[in-house]
């Protein structure tokens, strides 16, 4: 990507700061998708490594993720795939709890979503500590998915969530990156 378009890319994300609580500052990008080029280079600069590669499924997280992950798996013409907060998928879920910046929570994906061996990309707005990506990981993987990738707009290299997510032998495809929480 050129250093221009992650100029304009960043400067479409909105800032604001102690959202949801005090000293986190909340990248929002709610403007990034408002804006037509943003959005349309933003999908095609995640999904340019894989660009003529066979993808069967891109897995999105809820909720920034299903709107990321829906324009992709257009692009790459495969199936899209829900992760969501446990108890909102109607049909029998398999379930993984993950880490919290305090505490817990559990995210879950359809039993039946994907069958062994079919490749797929996570997809989620942005990276922080990777709590939530570890643990979607840890779910596709369950079912047998081979974890082609992980893709988000945002990466908080601070917070290490990609080198994690790296570590657990996934590629990581990051487009800005912010300093600090
Ligand atoms: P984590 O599990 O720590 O990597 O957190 C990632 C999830 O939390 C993603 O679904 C993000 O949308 C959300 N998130 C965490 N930190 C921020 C932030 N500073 N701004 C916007 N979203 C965030």
């Amino acid at each position: 990507m050129t250093l221009e378009l992650a100029h304009d890319l960043k400067a479409s994300v909105r800032t604001i700061p102690d959202y949801p609580k005090p000293g986190i500052m909340f990248r929002d990008i709610t403007t990034l998708m408002g804006d037509p080029r943003a959005f349309r280079r933003a999908v095609d600069e995640l999904v340019q490594p894989w660009a003529g590669s066979k993808i069967d499924k891109v897995a999105g997280i809820e909720a920034r993720g299903f709107i990321i992950g829906g324009a992709i798996a257009h692009q790459v013409s495969s199936g899209f795939v829900p992760i969501r907060k446990k108890g909102k998928l109607p049909h029998t879920c398999v379930s993984m709890e993950y880490a919290l910046e305090y505490g817990t929570d559990r995210i879950e994906i359809h039993v039946d979503a994907l069958q062994p061996g079919e490749r797929v990309i996570l997809v989620d707005d942005l990276i922080a500590t990777g709590g939530t990506a570890e643990g979607a990981i840890k779910l596709l993987r369950q079912l047998g998915a081979e974890v082609v990738a992980a893709c988000f707009i945002i990466d908080l290299p601070d917070l290490g969530g990609a080198a994690k997510i790296r570590n657990m032998g996934v590629p990581v495809r990051t487009l800005l990156e912010f300093g600090g929480h």
